[in-house]
């Protein structure tokens, strides 16, 4: 999921405040996407009514869960190592059981509990509320497991803790599962058809983020842009859906609006948007709200029209350009982002400068870039031959990072001399005296302290920036104070 991985926090241990009759210590570890660190809050939130206090030291635990990702070999790999470390203090603390959530539950279920018999539990994403039954299983000396994908859980109605939170931005999910089966990805498989969350929880939860001080949210699903409420249920059966629910349904770009309206001073972004799927409606929309950031991560994988093709992306580059055009002429200050994949099965040299001259034309601000993983079961792994040799792979995906890199630092660059609107977060990585924050295009703005605080929104003169931060001074309180 979102998508965006950040490596900093990858297998970062997630902390609950205590609760006072809770007599048990859980250990949680989250790889992978914004998705599975959103929802392991989500399971924190169920056990800490089940007796469950989180610890981040792993020898006291009682409970080890690792909510795992399986969108690369290396994401898994990492994983096992961590199993691995799991059994060694498993077997000085008999009595502490292992659990696996996410993905990989869903991808290798019997295989960790029976085969390798590495785990106890093995949990699939849609099956977080059986834990509590699960774990009684465990208790009483059984293997559990629940890997059931289902066709309406979303956990609209759990409010998930707010986990190693910086107390100002927060993610809020709207939709589960995906629907495109893009032939590289595995996330269809394990995260199941796409069904979205009702909008009227969504606004509610973003209502009590700003009375807890909150002042940004990051909408969060695989494919934002295909979100759609018609009273709940897949995507996929939209069609089936009575005409009073087809004319009540709420898209994208009325959720936004919605969220906009419910808290004015709130910052929206959201993550991630699939090119084939944004209209022109969402766009206009955020032109609309001052309140919804001027950013849009727009994954294209590929940017030649015979690879796309053979991604299942429904879209072509001809199409790619339209929509950039269509948001810079909307939104001419739009940052926009991408993913990209090197070395999918089949790409020649030709294809490969395709993708480069395509960048050459967006000049995206950011990029998350792969050289591709065959991944078992997609319809890549079935269908195509893994056929570019590592070093192909390599030295394309390094040319891709190189040019993003140019990119990056020339976009960067148009920011210096402005003023920008930037939330503080909290204290800069590399200075106790400054505060780092975003401005709306998501770039981090660096300042020092004075008088400010996390949460306020400053307005900051840019002098001078790296190629992904931006070095400035504040020059007051900006007017959504
Ligand atoms: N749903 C989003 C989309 O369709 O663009 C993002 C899905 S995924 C969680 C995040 C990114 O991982 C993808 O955009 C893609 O670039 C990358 N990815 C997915 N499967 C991959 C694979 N088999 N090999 C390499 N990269 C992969």
């Amino acid at each position: 999921m979102e998508k965006v991985i950040d490596e900093s926090v990858q297998g970062s241990s997630t902390l609950l405040r205590d609760r006072e009759n809770n007599s048990r210590k859980l250990y949680i570890e989250s790889y992978g996407c914004q998705m599975n660190f959103s929802d392991s809050e989500i399971v924190a939130s169920i056990l800490s009514g089940e007796g469950f206090n989180t610890t981040s030291v792993l020898e006291e635990a009682d409970l080890v869960l690792v909510n795992t990702c399986s969108i690369r070999e290396k994401a898994e790999t990492t994983v096992r190592k961590r199993l691995e470390k799991f059994n060694a203090v498993k077997k000085k603390r008999p009595q502490m059981k292992v659990g696996v959530l996410g993905c990989m539950a869903e991808r290798l279920k019997s295989k960790l509990l029976e085969e390798e018999k590495i785990v106890d539990m093995v949990v699939g994403p849609d099956a977080y509320k059986d834990l509590p039954n699960l774990i009684r299983e465990v208790d009483d000396g059984r293997n559990a497991v629940n890997v059931i994908l289902s066709k309406e859980e979303t956990y609209g109605d759990i409010a998930p803790v707010r986990l190693n939170s910086n107390g100002v931005t927060a993610f809020v999910s709207i939709t589960r599962g995906c629907d495109n089966m893009c032939t590289f990805c595995v996330v269809p498989f394990t995260r199941g058809r796409e069904r979205s969350r009702d909008p009227q929880s969504i606004v509610q939860e973003v209502n009590e983020l700003w009375e807890a001080g909150y002042r940004e949210i990051t909408l969060l699903g695989q494919n934002v842009d295909s979100y759609l409420w018609y009273g709940g249920g897949l995507k996929k059966d939209f069609q089936k859906a009575s005409d009073i629910q087809k004319a009540s349904a709420v898209n994208f770009a009325g959720l936004l609006k919605l969220v906009a309206e419910a808290q004015s001073g709130m910052r929206i972004r959201f993550s991630t948007s699939n090119p084939q799927d944004m209209t022109l409606d969402v766009i206009e929309t955020m032109a609309a709200y001052r309140n919804i950031c001027n950013y849009i991560h727009l994954p294209v994988q590929s940017g030649s029209d015979r690879i796309l093709k053979a991604m299942n992306r429904l879209h072509t580059r001809e199409d790619y350009f339209e929509l950039i055009d269509n948001i810079r002429n909307i939104i001419p200050d739009c940052a926009i982002s991408q993913d990209m994949i090197a070395g999918f099965p089949g790409e020649t040299e030709e294809d490969h400068q395709d993708t480069l001259s395509l960048m050459e034309y967006v000049q995206y601000d950011f990029g998350f870039m792969f050289a591709y993983s065959e991944r078992p079961g997609t319809l890549a792994e079935r269908k195509l031959e893994d056929d570019i040799p590592q070093e192909t792979k390599m030295r394309r995906l390094r040319e891709i990072i190189d040019l993003q890199q140019k990119h990056s630092l020339r976009r960067t660059q148009t920011h210096v001399g402005k003023v920008e609107e930037v939330i503080i977060e909290g204290t800069s990585k590399k200075s106790e005296e400054h505060w780092m924050g975003r401005n709306s295009q998501n770039t981090v703005v660096v300042f020092p302290k004075e008088n400010y605080q996390p949460g306020d929104f400053v307005d900051v003169k840019i002098k001078d920036c790296t190629s992904a931060t931006l070095l400035g001074d504040a020059i007051g309180f900006s007017d959504n104070n």
